[in-house]
């Protein structure tokens, strides 16, 4: 009965279980990277910046390439597409 396909408002990433959460709070939209200490959203600027070190890690693509992609896919998302960034 557990049916979820929920994904973090602000990055995308897949929120599976408990610990995806921001605070590990099943009812919340974002993930546990895209908030501070208190579950309050981070800037659009740090949040680029940890998705494009993602990208970089894990694809090993340069800094600039990985800076792109990060922003093409955050300006699709709910939390900032209306956000004029
Ligand atoms: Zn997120």
């Amino acid at each position: 009965m557990n049916q979820r396909c929920e994904s973090c408002f602000s990055c995308g990433m897949p929120l599976t279980q408990a610990s995806d959460f921001a605070l590990g709070d099943e009812t919340a939209t974002f993930c546990t990277y895209c908030v501070d200490k208190e579950g309050k959203l981070l800037p659009f600027d740090s949040i680029l910046k940890s998705n494009a070190g993602y990208y970089q890690e894990s694809q090993g693509l340069s800094e600039q390439a990985a800076m792109k992609m990060a922003k093409d896919l955050l300006v699709s998302m709910p939390a900032w597409k209306n956000a004029g960034v």
